[in-house]
């Protein structure tokens, strides 16, 4: 995304540290990277950016003499910092303190792949949120439904909103145009709502994987556990593009349960799904762990109801 160019990572001259690092960087395509280790830092540019990211890997005098230096050039207050440590609680908890007036988030211990999703889906609703735009304003909460005890995560007043519509698909077309995805995937019924004119804008076609009984033709189903109950779904044998790289769709990933069963199924017929994508991750409902190893990617999370 054009806007990561406006994230500044800065770090000491350590090397779980730099990595970290490098992971951040690389996740958010484009971020520059500033080390302050202690020999060159005199001569390093210090740029104004939306996003800051401080790391160090432990509670060093050095490190942080120079981390203090450097937050003499940049006014923090009010701005979005991430914190980071490869190994050190002490640090995080340091580092959060000298960003203490800024929107803080906190990334301690070796950087996982699900906390890079989180990294990223925390610098783009800052980002998001800098520029006046905050998706989740746009996603209602409705507790208790459909069931007691289930926080429902309501994505209707997403398509009310034409501009919260089209930041949905602008953000969708960003993030895959250059992957080399040939066809979309998606749920029914609102992962529809999203994939219909993603696919329209991509120029690429869309395959339907409907509730049980909707679907004329000749199709393969599929049976799965959900987060209140249990599906199952079915697609034309005929519409699956054997060989092809198929994104797979849904408005929201909550246990992972429909993706998974659906993902088997296209690739069981010969599809190639190299990516998942929602518009809401539910992280705290474990979809990475029915989902494993398989990259997905949301526009906003949620870490907890
Ligand atoms: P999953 O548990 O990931 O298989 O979710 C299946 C479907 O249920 C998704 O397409 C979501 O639209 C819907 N869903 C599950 N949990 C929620 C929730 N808490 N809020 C809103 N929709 C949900």
């Amino acid at each position: 995304m054009e806007s990561r160019k406006n994230v500044l990572i800065v770090t000491d001259g350590v090397e779980a540290t730099q990595k970290m690092a490098a992971g951040i960087a690389k996740a958010l395509k484009g971020a520059k990277i500033v080390s302050i280790a202690a020999p060159d830092f005199g001569g390093q540019d210090i740029l104004p950016a939306e996003v800051y990211f401080l790391g160090c890997e432990k509670p060093n005098p050095a490190s942080f003499a120079y981390l203090s230096e450097v937050l003499r050039h940049i006014n923090l207050a009010g701005r979005p910092c991430g914190v980071f440590s490869p190994q050190s609680e002490e640090a995080i908890a340091y580092l959060s303190d000298m960003a203490h007036d800024s929107d803080v988030a906190l990334y301690a211990k070796p950087l996982f792949e699900k906390d890079i999703e989180r990294v990223k889906s925390w610098t783009d609703q800052v980002i998001h949120k800098g520029q006046g735009f905050n998706l989740d304003d746009y996603i209602g909460k409705v507790p208790d439904f459909p069931k007691p005890g289930i926080l429902f995560y309501d994505i209707t007043t997403i398509l009310t909103s034409p501009e919260a519509f089209d930041h949905c698909l602008n953000s969708m077309v960003e993030l895959y145009e250059d992957q080399g995805i040939e066809a979309v995937a998606a749920i029914e019924a609102r992962g529809f709502l999203f994939a219909a004119p993603f696919a329209d804008r991509m120029g690429i076609p869309l395959v339907l994987i409907r509730k049980k009984g909707k679907l004329p033709g000749k199709k393969l189903s599929a049976r799965y556990d959900l987060e209140y109950g249990e599906g199952e779904i079915e697609v034309h044998v005929d519409d699956i593009p054997s060989g092809k790289r198929v994104l797979l769709m849904d408005d929201i990933i909550a246990t992972g349960g429909t993706l998974r069963a659906t993902h088997d199924l296209l690739t069981g017929a010969g599809a190639i799904v190299p990516e998942i994508f929602g518009i809401v991750g539910l992280p705290f409902l474990n979809y990475e762990k029915k989902l494993h190893g398989i990259p997905i990617r949301t526009l906003i999370q949620y870490h907890g109801e």
